[in-house]
């Protein structure tokens, strides 16, 4: 098996996993009990929380642990939507999002409120006056992806959060592609809310974080016993985010040279690959993350080549639309629905080898000679 959906998520790195065994049995403590197991549990919290903070340069208390960037982004809109509900009710959004993002605006469309998807480039960046032109005096909320899921393109978050700022929205960053795999500083972009996912960093799933600025009045999802602040209710799951804090901590060491390795596996992958006749790659090449490939095989149905590689795992379209596989969203709105149809996203990580990089593209070659014949 050869595990080429990074994007789709990671496996636990063991030091991650060796982090957090002790807190599901002996370590066992209620973060918010006044004795001593519950003192143990809640310092773990505290370091965790300081390793997540000192990932993305912010502070610590300004970190909500979630259940995953899915429930931080439902947080970030929805808490934003219900407080300043009588201030606006315009939300501006990008059409290549996470569907965490789109349907949650969908949802809040239902209620009354108005959402632009704005459109991308056939590069997949947006254009900054679109953004600007997007933006009005009731505008609430700006919300655009850090790095794309299926394409790697990075958005100029630093300018985009100017321009919100300036007509006085707030910006939010589905960040969950970005954290963990170069420096992100949040005193310098400007972002008023953040969010992401351990897994995809090595981490374990179940657990993410919503950073939100001090001063962002926010509407909680989940109430209850008042943790973190009052805006996430419930009984903290204290393995899970030692795991992520210990994830965020390695990342923080480490990135450097994952970059550098995944980096040469990726664009070797990519020489090879468009050699093939009918290929290229879907995306900015420029302002793209080291370690996604998304490549068009023009005339070719890319759920054959999938099918036909079943040792190889890859991923054409959105899989987290449940079990039904819908064409990609992403790569319809940057050249088309016929395109989307063509096309297949490798996402690259820090356990894969140079041999297994080489023998997925050797296979595709020899594939590619059938389907094309
Ligand atoms: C994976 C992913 C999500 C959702 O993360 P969950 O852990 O499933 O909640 C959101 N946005 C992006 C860009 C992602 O890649």
């Amino acid at each position: 098996m050869i595990y080429l959906d990074n994007n789709a998520t990671t496996p636990v790195d063991e030091r991650v996993l060796a982090e957090m065994l002790p807190f599901f049995s002996q370590r066992f403590g209620n973060a918010a009990s006044r004795h001593a197991l519950g003192v143990e549990a809640s310092n773990a919290v505290k370091k965790a929380r300081e390793q997540v903070a000192s990932l993305l340069h912010c502070w610590a208390d300004d970190l909500v642990f979630t259940s995953g960037a899915t429930e931080a982004i439902n947080l970030a809109i929805k808490g934003v939507a219900f407080a300043k509900r009588s201030k606006g009710q315009h939300i501006v959004t990008v059409s290549t999002e996470h569907s965490a993002v789109i349907d949650t605006c969908r949802f809040l469309e239902e209620l009354g409120y108005e959402v632009t998807y704005l459109p991308v480039q056939s590069d997949g960046i947006l254009d900054l006056e679109v953004v600007a032109d997007a933006i009005r005096t009731d505008t609430i909320l700006v919300s655009v992806m850090y790095v794309n899921n299926e394409t790697g393109v990075i958005q100029s978050i630093k300018e985009i959060a100017a321009l919100a700022h300036e007509k006085g929205a707030l910006f939010m960053s589905d960040a969950t592609q970005a954290v963990g795999k170069f420096p992100i500083s949040l005193k310098e972009l400007g972002v008023d809310l953040l969010a992401f996912s351990g897994h995809k960093f090595y981490g374990p799933k179940g657990i993410g974080v919503l950073y939100r600025d001090a001063n962002v009045v926010l509407t909680p999802l989940i109430h209850g016993g008042g943790h973190e602040r009052g805006l996430r209710s419930g009984t903290l799951n204290v393995p899970l985010i030692v795991g992520l804090g210990k994830a965020c901590e390695i990342a923080n060491y480490e990135m450097g040279q994952n970059e550098v390795h995944i980096r040469v596996l990726r664009d070797k992958f990519e020489e090879k690959i468009l050699r093939l006749q009918g290929t290229s790659i879907n995306g900015c090449l420029i302002k793209r993350l080291y370690n996604t490939s998304n490549v068009w095989f023009k005339g070719i149905n890319a759920e054959k080549i999938i099918m036909m590689l079943q040792d190889i795992s890859m991923s054409s379209g959105s899989a987290c639309t449940a079990l039904i596989m819908e064409p990609s969203h992403v790569i319809a709105a940057m050249h088309g629905i016929g395109a989307a149809e063509e096309s297949i996203r490798f996402s690259f990580g820090k356990t894969l080898t140079l041999k297994e990089v080489d023998l997925t593209s050797d296979s595709i070659e020899q594939l590619h000679h059938r389907l094309r014949t």
